[in-house]
C-alpha cells in the first residue's frame, strides 16, 4: 500500500482507510485462526508508519524470540477488569493492542513502529480492527466450545441411553432367566408354556413336558464345592440345550431341576428318543478339578393334551413322573401315565427302556430247535429274542417288538440278535461232530428291517465276523412283510440269497399273498402258520390248507416247515403228508442257548423211527 504524500499527518488518507475496512471484513471470512494471523501481517505492513505487526494468540503461534519477552510483560497479568484493545506501548518503537477475555489473555495485536506520526491517524482504526479480530476469535472459540459441549452431551446422553437400554435388557434377563446357568427360568418356562400349548391347539401337534432332575447332585456339590457344582450345572444346561431345536425351551427351575420343553411333536412316541439321548448326554463324564465326574440323571414327562392342557398341572405331572424315575432305580424315563392314556404311556415308556436296553445287554436269545421229519433229527434252531427286564421280568417279542417295529430300533435290535444267534450257531458246531457241525440257526427279519437296504451289508458282516457259513444262516421274513412291497422286497431277498443264506417265508397262510406272486419269490422254505397246525387234526379246512401249502411248496422246490406243533397227533399227521420240518412245544419250548446242546444231541421223536422213510 503507497503512502500519499499530500496527506495531512493527522488526517487519515481515505485510501487507507478503506483498505483497513476491507481488511477488517475479510478476516471474518477466514476460518483459521494462524491464517488470521499471517493475513493480518501482511496486510499490517502496508499502513503507513508500520514497520512490522504480528498477531499474537496465545496457544495458536509463537513470537520470535525477542518480541517473546516484550509480549510476555503486555500479557503477563490479566487485569480484574481488562480493557479491550487499549494501546499500549511496551517500547519505544513497539506497541500493541491486547485482547482479553475473562479471566484469561487471548493475545494481542503488536506493531513495531517505523513512524510514529504517520501511524497515529490510523491507530483508532488498527484498535477497531484488534477488536475486530478479537471479537471474531472470542465467538468463534465460543461457537467451538458450544459445539464440543453440545457433542459431549450428545455422547454422554447416547452413553446413557445405552447403558439405560442394557440394564433395562439386563434386569429383564434376570427377571426371566438362571443367573448361573442363562436358561430360562420358572417364569419364562411358564410363559413359553403358554405359548406352546396355544400353538399345538392351533396346529394339532403335542408338546412334551420334560422334568429332568440329576441324581445325587447334593452329594456332588458338598464333595467338590459350590464352583464345580455351578460348572456341571452350566455343562448340563449346554448338553441339553444342543439336543433341542431352537423352537423348544431349556429351562432350570429349581437346584439340579431341568425342565425341557419339546413343541409341535406330531406324535409322543417321538419324545422318547430324545429323552434318551438326554439321559445319555447327562451320563457322559464333566471333566471337574482334574476329575471326570460321573452323574446321571432322572427324566418325568408328560404330553399336552394328553396329561393336562395348563403349565402348572403339566409340570406336577412331569414332576410325579420323575419321581416315579428315581424310585425305579433312577437313570431312566417315566411318563406320567394318566389312567386314560395308560397303554400310550406304557409304549412310550417301553420304547425308551428297550432303547437302553439293547446297549445294557438286557436282550437275550432263547433258541427252538427244529426237527427234520425224515431223519427225525433235530438240524437246527430258531432264534426268539426275549427282553430281560429288569422290573417286568422276562418279557416275550409280541410285547416289544411292535414298539420297535415302530421305530427305527427294530434295525438294531434285529442286527443284535442275527450277531448273536450266528454266533451261537458257530459255538454249537465248533461243539459238534458229525452232521450237528451243520447246525441252521433261523433268524427273525423285520419288515421295516427290509425297507432299508443296510440289511445286506449287515448279513454280510455278521457272516464275516462270526465265520459262519451262510448255508447255516436261515432268515425268516413273514408273508405280510412281504407283501407290504413285493417287487422291492423280491430284489432284495435275491441279493441275500446271493449271499449264499437260506430264506424262508414265516407265518405263512396269514398274509393272504397271491400265490402267483410267490412263484418268483426267491424263498427256499415256507413255513406253515401254528394256527393251521393247531387245528390240523379237528378242523377240515386247516387241515386243507396245511396240505395245500405242503403241495404248492413241493411244485416251487421248496421245503416246508411247520411250526406249533403241539401234540403227536399233529406231527404224525404232517408227517404224513411230507412235512419236511416241525418246531414246536412237543419237541421244546424256546430254551437259553445254553441248553440247546442237549436237546440236539437227544434222538427226536421217539416211536418216529418206524415211520422214517
Ligand atoms: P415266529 O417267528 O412265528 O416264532 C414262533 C413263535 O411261536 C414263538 O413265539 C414261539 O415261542 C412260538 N411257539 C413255538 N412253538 C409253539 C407251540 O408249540 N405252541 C405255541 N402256542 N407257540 C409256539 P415268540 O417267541 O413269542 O415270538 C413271537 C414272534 O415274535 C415270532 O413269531 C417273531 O415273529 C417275533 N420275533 C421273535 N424274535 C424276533 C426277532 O429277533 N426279530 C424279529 N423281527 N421278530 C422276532
Ligand atoms: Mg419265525
Ligand atoms: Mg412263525
Amino acid at each position: 500500500m503507497d503512502t500519499p504524500a499530500s496527506a495531512d499527518a493527522d488526517s487519515p488518507s481515505a485510501a487507507v482507510l478503506g483498505r483497513l475496512l476491507v481488511i477488517q471484513q475479510a478476516i471474518d471470512a477466514i476460518p483459521d485462526e494462524l491464517r488470521i494471523a499471517d493475513f493480518v501481517r501482511r496486510a499490517m505492513s502496508a499502513v503507513p508508519g508500520i514497520a512490522d505487526a504480528f498477531l499474537y494468540l496465545k496457544g495458536v503461534n509463537q513470537p520470535e524470540p525477542a518480541l517473546a519477552g516484550l509480549l510476555e510483560r503486555c500479557c503477563g497479568e490479566v487485569p480484574r477488569e481488562p480493557a479491550q484493545n487499549l494501546l499500549r506501548q511496551l517500547a519505544p518503537d513497539l506497541q500493541c493492542f491486547p485482547m482479553y477475555a475473562p479471566g484469561q489473555h487471548l493475545g494481542c495485536l503488536a506493531i513495531r513502529v517505523a513512524d510514529a506520526a504517520a501511524l497515529r491517524p490510523y491507530l483508532p482504526f488498527l484498535s477497531n480492527i484488534s477488536s475486530a479480530i478479537h471479537r471474531i476469535i472470542e465467538a468463534r472459540r465460543y461457537q467451538a466450545r458450544l459445539a464440543e459441549a453440545n457433542e459431549a452431551l450428545r455422547i454422554a446422553r447416547d452413553t446413557l441411553e445405552m447403558r439405560v437400554a442394557e440394564r433395562t435388557r439386563e434386569l429383564e434377563h434376570r427377571a426371566t432367566h438362571d443367573q448361573i446357568t442363562g436358561l430360562a427360568n420358572r417364569a419364562l418356562l411358564v410363559d413359553r408354556m403358554q405359548g406352546a400349548i396355544l400353538n399345538a391347539q392351533h396346529e394339532g401337534s403335542l408338546v412334551a413336558v420334560v422334568y429332568l432332575d440329576l441324581d445325587g447332585f447334593s452329594f456332588m456339590n458338598t464333595g467338590l464345592g459350590n464352583a464345580c457344582g455351578d460348572a456341571f450345572l452350566c455343562e448340563t444346561a449346554r448338553r441339553l440345550a444342543r439336543l433341542v431345536r431352537d423352537s423348544d425351551t431349556v429351562a432350570r427351575i429349581g437346584s439340579d431341576e431341568f425342565v425341557v420343553l419339546l413343541c409341535g411333536l406330531d406324535s409322543a412316541g417321538r419324545s422318547s428318543v430324545l429323552l434318551s439321548a438326554m439321559l445319555a448326554a447327562v451320563r457322559e463324564p464333566v471333566r471337574l478339578a482334574g476329575k471326570d465326574v460321573v452323574l446321571t440323571a432322572s427324566i418325568g414327562a408328560c404330553i399336552y393334551p394328553l396329561d393336562g392342557d395348563e403349565p402348572e398341572p403339566l409340570l406336577r405331572r412331569a414332576n410325579t413322573a420323575m419321581h416315579r424315575a428315581k424310585a425305579q432305580g433312577k437313570d431312566n424315563v417315566q411318563f406320567y401315565a394318566s389312567a386314560r392314556d395308560a397303554a400310550v404311556a406304557e409304549r412310550m415308556e417301553l420304547e425308551s427302556e428297550l432303547r437302553r436296553a439293547i446297549p445294557a445287554g438286557e436282550l437275550v436269545v432263547h433258541y427252538q430247535p427244529k426237527l427234520d421229519v425224515a431223519s427225525n433229527r433235530f438240524v437246527g434252531a430258531e432264534a426268539l429274542v426275549r427282553w430281560q427286564h429288569p422290573t417286568r421280568g422276562l418279557l416275550p417279542p409280541g410285547q416289544f417288538i411292535p414298539i420297535a417295529e415302530d421305530s427305527a430300533l427294530i434295525v438294531a435290535l434285529g442286527e443284535h440278535v442275527l450277531r448273536q444267534a450266528c454266533l451261537q450257531a458257530r459255538l454249537w458246531q465248533e461243539a459238534s461232530t458229525g452232521a450237528a457241525r451243520e447246525l441252521t440257526v433261523a433268524v427273525n427279519v423285520a419288515a421295516r428291517q427290509l425297507r432299508e437296504r443296510r440289511i445286506v451289508e449287515t448279513v454280510r458282516a455278521v457272516l464275516r465276523d462270526t465265520g459262519l457259513r451262510p448255508a447255516c444262516l436261515e432268515l425268516e421274513i413273514t408273508e405280510s412283510s412281504i407283501m407290504h412291497d413285493l417287487e422291492h422286497a423280491t430284489a432284495l431277498l435275491h441279493e441275500l440269497k446271493g449271499l449264499g443264506v437260506t430264506i424262508s417265508i414265516d407265518d405263512f397262510g396269514t398274509g393272504y399273498s397271491s400265490l402267483s406272486a410267490l412263484r418268483n419269490f426267491p424263498a427256499d422254505k415256507l413255513k406253515i402258520d401254528r394256527s393251521f397246525v393247531h387245528e390240523i387234526e379237528t378242523v377240515p379246512s386247516a387241515a386243507a390248507v396245511a396240505l395245500a401249502v405242503i403241495s404248492f411248496a413241493r411244485t416251487l422246490g421248496m421245503r416246508v416247515n411247520a411250526e406249533g406243533v403241539e401234540t403227536l397227533g399233529q406231527a404224525d399227521c404232517l408227517k404224513k403228508h411230507d412235512c419236511d420240518e416241525i418246531q414246536g412245544f412237543l419237541l421244546a419250548r424256546p430254551v437259553p442257548a445254553g441248553e440247546i446242546l442237549a436237546l440236539f444231541s437227544q434222538p427226536g421223536l421217539p416211536g418216529w423211527e418206524g415211520f422214517s422213510a
